[in-house]
């Protein structure tokens, strides 16, 4: 016998009828303080009235055309992209994964139009996360995500994360196209790349005539406090992968890129049936309006500030729990001394959903659009949960002493 959903994922035993800003209610009515987000996704909670607004309006014009034609709303979201960031052009598509597949598909490409097709092999980092198709488990192979699905895609070559002297020797070698790094890792951990290194990934790129790409899918699109997470070390990749967050729960993607870098993308050489719709562009571009905003994002750096000074406290008061604050922004991870599904499963008992994530951390991945109260009100609840842990450690402790 198999479920009749194919049984891929661990799922909570929680299920949701709506949602509200940053609370969804359970089908048995609890309330629950929603610090996953959807893993990032819902950017601006549940029900953003603006969202709601834009997607009803365009759900009575006009959901799909095809990319046959012009898509008017397409251009209005990518002229709003390129005039936020260092990317000159944008394709659009419905997932992460498959901005992972174009992101080196435009990579090779970019190289082979030029007439160096040798150039072909995309270095990568261990603990990174790109998605779940063939390109993306072949720059990640973890035995959990790639074991059995053999034979690996040639033409990836994981190191070992921000290994910098690899780098350049792999580099080297002179068959680079692209390095791919996400500026901070989500599924690995809520682990950043330090400033200096992103910029000296941006140097040794440059330096072999290689493309630097920048996974954003997680930390992109406001969720730093800056638009793009890249930003706060002042380089620019050539390549960018946003997904998640741009549409706010709507399932949306794009790849940005500089002209160079999507030199080799001519008519006909890439596509997608759903990519780019209306509904999703609309939607796409309204969020893209609220979180580009600057005071928006100022709003999101201060929140961030708050719910990290508490983190370092509940950190203080949990020792046996806890090591670590991670990340930035509303990207924060709790280290922890063991597996996190405990806590997590707490969290649920305490009204809070966190997520879990490798490397033993705890994600807390707020809606953008947290207030004060309700950052105090997670704290208290992530406290609680830890203390329901704390007592049952100790009183298996105790029971075996
Ligand atoms: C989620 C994620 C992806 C894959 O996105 P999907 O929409 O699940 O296909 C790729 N890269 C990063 C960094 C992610 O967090």
């Amino acid at each position: 016998m198999i479920p009749s959903v194919l049984p891929t994922y661990n799922r909570a035993p929680l299920a949701f009828e709506s949602g509200e800003g940053a609370w969804l209610t359970a089908t048995d009515g609890r309330r629950y303080l929603d610090f996953g987000s959807g893993i990032a996704v819902n950017a601006l909670g549940h029900a953003h009235p603006e969202l709601v607004r834009v997607l009803t309006e365009q759900a009575g014009k006009l959901w799909h055309v095809s990319n046959v034609y012009t898509v008017p709303e397409q251009e209005r979201l990518a002229e709003a992209l390129t005039a936020a960031s260092f990317a000159d052009t944008v394709f659009f598509t419905n997932s992460g994964t498959e901005a992972m597949e174009l992101a080196v598909k435009m990579a090779r490409k970019h190289f082979s139009a030029a007439g160096t097709p040798e150039k072909m092999r995309i270095l990568s980092f261990e603990g990174a996360f790109h998605g779940r198709s063939s390109a993306a488990i072949a720059a990640a192979p973890t035995e959990k995500m790639a074991g059995g699905f053999g034979p690996l895609l040639p033409g990836f070559t994981p190191l070992p994360f921000l290994d910098l002297g690899r780098v350049e020797a792999e580099l080297a070698a002179g068959d680079v196209a692209a390095i791919l790094v996400e500026p901070v890792q989500g599924e690995g951990g809520i682990r950043a790349v330090a400033d200096h290194d992103l910029r000296e990934l941006r140097r040794l790129a440059g330096e072999a005539g290689a493309l630097l790409i920048f996974d954003e899918v997680q930390c992109g699109m406001g969720r730093t406090g800056r638009l793009f997470a890249h930003e706060w070390a002042g380089v620019t990749p050539d390549i960018m992968m946003v997904a998640k967050g741009i549409g706010g729960g709507f399932p949306l993607g794009a790849v940005l890129a500089t002209v160079e870098a999507a030199s080799g993308m001519t008519a006909g050489t890439h596509g997608s049936t759903y990519g780019g719709n209306p509904l999703g562009c609309a939607i796409g571009a309204k969020v893209m309006e609220i979180v580009s905003d600057p005071a928006f994002l100022g709003t999101v750096r201060a929140r961030s500030g708050r719910l990290r000074q508490g983190l370092e406290g509940l950190v203080a008061q949990h020792p046996d729990l806890f090591e670590a604050v991670r990340g930035t922004g509303l990207i924060l991870g709790l280290k922890c001394k063991g597996a996190p599904g405990e806590i997590v499963a707490a969290g649920y008992g305490a009204g809070i959903l966190t997520v879990a994530a490798s490397d033993n951390v705890v994600r807390l991945l707020p809606p953008l659009t947290i207030t004060e109260a309700e950052v105090d009100e997670a704290l208290t609840r992530l406290e609680a949960a830890a203390s329901t842990v704390e007592d049952a450690m100790q009183a298996s402790e105790g029971a075996q002493g």
